[in-house]
């Protein structure tokens, strides 16, 4: 069973006997149209006389594979959050879509406490789980939520019970943002979007300059992202 986007679209690409990235561009182009991830996927198999039944995401899998990332390790969890705090605030092919960072802050809230120092973690590591956790969210939102050219427009139809909370979750937030407030992820206060600094309203973040997520260093994940959550190595210097 395919856990990701990506997966996915390796999966179709070779048994359809075409590169991936041709076959991730006409997905992309789908998308950008307004259409959803799986329903992309399976009219591209249907025209081609693929059984659409074989590219299909098993949208609950996806969600415990992230919970069972970020139950690893405290010190590990800490850091990827901070990376993807950063990621949702940058610009152009860096930025982590904010539908996906929203199902990530919640499913972070829900899972209980990693334990502190379970493992040295590299940052190899970390740049891997970090990457991982990208794809996850971003393909578990495509899969959960409705999409239109504009975002995310509801709940998707088969969107198992289980995760319907979550994925309204998602839908408000993001209409909440579009309208250019943002709910602190430190206080919870509702705020405009405009005053905040790393999803932080004003005074959290006065507060949070010498705490530890500030103290993360960033620089150990310097390479390029793009939605799939693919790298390419940077060119700064270590
Ligand atoms: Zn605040």
């Amino acid at each position: 069973m395919n856990l990701t986007a990506r997966d996915l679209l390796h999966k179709i690409a070779s048994d359809m006997g075409l590169p991936y990235n041709k076959i991730a561009k006409i997905v992309n182009e789908a998308m950008m149209n307004g259409e959803g991830l799986l329903e992309a996927v399976n009219s591209l198999a249907k025209e081609h006389g693929l059984d659409d039944r074989n590219y299909r995401i098993d949208a609950l899998k996806t969600m415990n594979e992230i919970e069972r990332i970020l139950k690893e390790d405290y010190t590990q969890t800490l850091m990827i959050s901070a990376v993807l705090g950063q990621m949702v605030e940058a610009e152009g092919k860096e930025r982590f879509p904010a539908p996906a960072f929203f199902a990530f802050l919640e499913i972070l809230s829900s899972v209980s406490e990693a334990p502190k120092d379970a493992k040295s973690e590299t940052s190899t590591e970390i740049e891997e789980h970090t990457t991982r956790i990208i794809e996850l969210t971003t393909t578990l939102v495509s899969v959960i939520c409705r999409w239109s050219k504009e975002g995310v427009v509801g709940v998707a139809d088969n969107c198992p019970q289980e995760l319907k909370e979550l994925a309204r979750l998602v839908f408000r937030k993001t209409m909440m943002l579009q309208s250019g407030l943002w709910s602190c992820i430190s206080c919870g206060r509702i705020v405009d979007v405009k005053s905040t600094r790393a999803l932080m309203c004003e005074e959290c973040d006065i507060k949070m300059d010498d705490s530890s997520i500030s103290q993360v260093d960033s620089s150990r994940c310097t390479r390029d992202r793009n939605g799939y959550g693919q790298t390419s190595k940077s060119e700064e210097p270590n």
